[in-house]
């Protein structure tokens, strides 16, 4: 049945993807964002609404004019190094503008939630893969922040009747196989995207040996030295929010559940950008850096706890694959560009 789906952080990479496919399947969306990260063109809804979250009465105001069934909250701070530069803005955001959120729905009667958290709340986890029954010892304000909310979740199912799933990423990767959106972030600090970029430079006639990549630790415990990632696309991702969102409008007192969101495969960084020297055909070169604060060795989770009861299955479980739509888009996007500067020329 069709649903009215508050999207908060739906001008974001993943947001915007969600909207899309919620649109797809014939819902109502109002997105909240304060575009402070995202990019009002990527909002395919037509009710936009741009505020700020640590702003209650904005909220609030969503929440009188639109009968909201289910919220899906993407709208975060979400860079593990800039949240060990600036935990202040981490905490303020990430936390403060949750609770607000959370506290207008309670004001308005809206019990559905669906949160978008991370596998950064595991921290170094003992085993791998990483179910959702690892503890819990995030090692960076943002896994913090994220973690925190959860723990608001568990505190308000059980006063309040709050019903919520969270869903704990691994990394988000790809781009919207029709082309349309894609990955934009500004600055852009997300491995795959620059290593595709770093190819643009050279199809562009950019020096292959001047390169600006960076690989943050090459002597890490793992085969070749470098962080182990586990990617999922961000198609994917929203699938998983659509099962997420039926649960909470089929089963009654969900209370607040918790799921792992991977493909249960492992890419080292040096895997990664062999991926996209394999799907670019550009000889990609890079520096090795030192670590980066705050990223643990190796992340890989198990998704099985999603597959059983959520009925999730990823669809893009080939890395090549994931890069090559992100590959796709930008090439789109820069097309793009190339034709509006002819034209202004
Ligand atoms: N990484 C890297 N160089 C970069 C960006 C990222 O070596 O320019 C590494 C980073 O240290 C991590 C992995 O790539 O091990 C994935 O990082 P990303 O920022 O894409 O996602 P995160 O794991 O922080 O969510």
């Amino acid at each position: 049945m069709k649903k009215t789906v508050l999207v908060t952080g739906g001008a974001g990479y993943i947001g915007s993807h969600m909207v899309k496919l919620l649109l797809e399947k014939g819902h109502r969306v109002v997105v909240f964002d304060n575009l402070s990260r995202g990019f009002a063109d990527a909002v395919l809804c037509p009710d936009l609404v741009v505020g700020d979250l640590l702003n209650p009465a904005a909220i609030n105001d969503v929440f009188s004019r639109f009968q909201v069934d289910v919220v899906m909250h993407f709208a975060a701070l979400a860079y593990v190094g800039e949240s060990m530069q600036h935990p202040r803005e981490y905490y303020y955001n990430n936390v403060a503008g949750s609770m607000n959120l959370l506290n207008a729905m309670l004001d308005h009667g809206i019990d559905k939630f669906v949160f978008s958290s991370t596998c950064a709340t595991y921290g170094v986890p003992e085993k791998m893969p990483i179910t959702e029954a690892e503890a819990q010892r995030p090692i960076n304000p943002y896994g913090q922040s994220k973690l925190m909310v959860e723990r608001i979740l568990a505190d308000y199912a059980q006063a309040y009747g709050m019903n919520s799933i969270a869903l704990r990423y691994f990394n988000a990767a790809g781009c919207d196989p029709d082309g349309r959106l894609g990955e934009r972030h500004d600055p852009e600090t997300h491995l795959i995207p620059l290593v595709l970029e770093e190819a643009q430079r050279v199809i562009q006639g950019g020096n292959p040996a001047a390169t600006g990549l960076e690989v943050f630790g090459t002597d890490f415990d793992t085969a070749d030295g470098s962080c182990v990632r586990d990617y999922i696309h961000v198609t994917d991702l929203c699938a998983a929010h659509l099962a997420a969102m039926d649960r909470l409008l089929d089963t009654p007192e969900t209370g607040a559940e918790a799921y792992n969101l991977g493909n249960g495969n492992g890419f080292s960084v040096l895997d990664v950008i062999d991926v996209c020297r394999r799907v670019t055909g550009v000889g990609i070169n890079y520096r090795a850096s030192a670590r980066r604060p705050g990223d643990p060795a190796v992340l890989i989770g198990s998704a099985d706890k999603a597959l059983d009861i959520l009925g999730w299955e990823p669809r893009y479980t080939d890395l090549e694959e994931i890069v090559a739509s992100a590959w796709l888009w930008m090439n789109g996007v820069s097309a793009q560009q190339e034709k509006a500067e002819e034209l202004l020329a």
